[in-house]
């Protein structure tokens, strides 16, 4: 199946009605250079490491292959809760599918590699900060077990970018660089309501039934559209139960950064939670409202979802099913929800009356606000027998950010005393509850500030904490990287997580 595209290859910014794409070849840049280069992702895509200057320029965008065809998609989305019509790759270039040696397919994308017709009034390009950022999270997020696009290389570009800083208002000019992103396929909510605001059905219809026989070919059956929804939904679900797993906030779920197969897509400000506020958003724009705070995460997959479900509607004979399927996101984000707690507890399921438990467990983390990752440490090393409260607190002292006030001490005993009542009554032993409180709470994260510290010595010229953390998010359930298994420091408050 063809899809109806623009092939002319210009990269002119406009609306480009009637395509889902349009040719666009990758800007040259000064001097490609490889700065990282996951190994384990091109063993699984069956790709050797660059040797020669020749193959780091593909990865820089300054060489294009004959088997190539490097496109920008045409999508579009609300962005925090307003349509805003058309967006599109404005500066992602995708060079095209791999098949890899287990006959898996992979959507290669270079993101930073120049203009194309939907770069609006932007210039195309990334810069480090933020590709080492998407490189270092997107990895991290796949070795957490969280469904995400890849990241395979990280090149710096040798050109000057010139970004307006946000808090003074005057240009300054940062290193470029490109990351060469992967995943089955970057579509979009934003892909299907672009042909639907368009009223191009037919374009529409051959996007979702591509998608389904491409994606999701075990749905079978006259009637697809409905089922694939409903898989959308789920998917999205379990998304953002993993996000909270983790303690991961997005920060721009617009529907144009939700991708359709459920992965977590566009990395922009993005952050872990420290202590544990579910009105913490990284995203400086997105203040004072916190849309895409880490705790409305839930209900905001389920707005996108309700846009998704708008888009596809004109292919279905009418919405009432379309509508108990959407409605199904509820049910099946609270079940997996506390499903997902439950292991984070160590408890050998979850039933009605645990529900309570949970609550209790929520509200006292949210007024508490522990710091998330060493809490749960904590929890997995907390002795069986009861203990008086100045033991408890003691147990976790080292995850406070602060001296706990009185109602604070007590509302972490009253749930670390009921925790341990229900953990007693457990069906499993204590070992299998620790194994599978480990496999639930991640040891190390990559923290924001981390982060900031690695660009910051990168844009010096010093790549050892960089080199560090690559290694480090790769076995981020194990003590192996307790060098940092420590809170946010002082110096360094819970904020905006930059993009950019
Ligand atoms: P985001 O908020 O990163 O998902 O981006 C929203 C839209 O802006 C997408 O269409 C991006 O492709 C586009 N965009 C963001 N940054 C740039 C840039 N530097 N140049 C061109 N387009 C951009
Ligand atoms: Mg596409
Ligand atoms: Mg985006």
């Amino acid at each position: 199946e063809t899809f109806p595209g623009d092939d002319s290859g210009n990269t002119r910014p406009r609306q480009t009605l009637g395509v889902l794409y349009s040719k666009a070849l990758p800007t040259p840049v000064k001097s490609p250079s490889l700065l990282a280069w996951s190994e384990s992702l091109a063993q699984e895509l069956g790709v050797q490491k660059p040797v020669d200057q020749q193959e780091v320029d593909i990865l820089g965008g300054n060489k294009v292959t004959a088997s190539m065809y490097p496109y920008a998609a045409c999508y579009a989305g609300h962005q925090f809760g307003n349509w805003a019509g058309q967006l599109g790759d404005g500066r992602a270039i995708t060079l095209g599918e791999w098949e890899s040696p287990h006959g898996q397919t992979y959507e290669l994308q270079l993101k930073g590699a120049g203009q194309t017709a939907y770069s609006r009034r932007a210039d195309g390009r990334a810069v480090l900060r933020s590709s080492v950022r998407e490189y270092l999270m997107s990895e991290a997020m796949h070795y957490l077990g969280v469904p995400t696009t890849r990241a395979l290389s990280l090149v710096a570009t040798g050109d000057q970018v010139m970004r307006d800083m946000f808090y003074n208002g005057n240009p300054a000019f940062e290193p470029g660089a490109i990351v060469l992103r992967v995943a089955p396929s970057f579509l979009r909510f934003g892909s299907f309501e672009m042909p639907a605001a368009r009223k191009e059905v037919e374009n529409l219809r051959k996007l979702v039934d591509w998608t389904i026989s491409r994606y999701y070919s075990h749905i079978q059956g006259e009637e697809k559209v409905l089922p694939w929804f409903k898989e959308v939904v789920a998917r999205t679900a379990r998304l953002v139960v993993e996000w909270m797993r983790v303690g991961f906030v997005h920060g721009v779920m617009n529907t144009d950064n939700m991708s359709v197969l459920g992965l977590t897509i566009d990395y922009g400000p993005f952050s872990f939670l420290d202590n544990y506020d579910p009105n913490f958003t990284p995203n400086t724009t997105d203040l004072p409202g916190r849309r895409y705070a880490f705790g409305k995460q839930a209900s905001i997959a389920y707005w996108n979802l309700g846009c998704l479900a708008s888009a596809i509607a004109p292919l279905l004979p009418g919405t009432e099913e379309l509508v108990a399927t959407l409605e199904t996101y509820s049910d099946l984000f609270y079940t997996e929800y506390y499903a997902m707690l439950g292991r984070k507890l160590g408890l050998d399921q979850v039933r009605e009356e645990d529900t309570e438990l949970l609550t209790q467990l929520e509200k006292m983390l949210a007024t508490v606000q522990p710091d998330m990752t060493m809490f749960y440490q904590y929890l997995i090393e907390l002795p069986a027998a009861q203990q008086e409260e100045p033991a408890i607190v003691a147990h976790f002292k080292d995850a406070f950010y602060q001296e706990l006030s009185g109602k604070e001490r007590e509302l972490l005993v009253d749930f670390i005393n009921a925790y341990g009542r229900r953990r007693s009554a457990n069906a499993i032993s204590r070992e299998e509850s620790q194994e599978l409180m480990r496999k639930a709470n991640p040891r190390f994260i990559l923290r924001n500030y981390l982060l900031h510290q690695a660009i910051h010595e990168l844009e010096q010229g010093q790549d050892t904490l960089f080199l560090k953390l690559q290694e480090a998010i790769q076995d981020p359930y194990s003590h192996r990287y307790d060098e940092f298994f420590a809170k946010r420091p002082d110096w360094a408050t819970q904020q905006a997580g930059c993009s950019m």
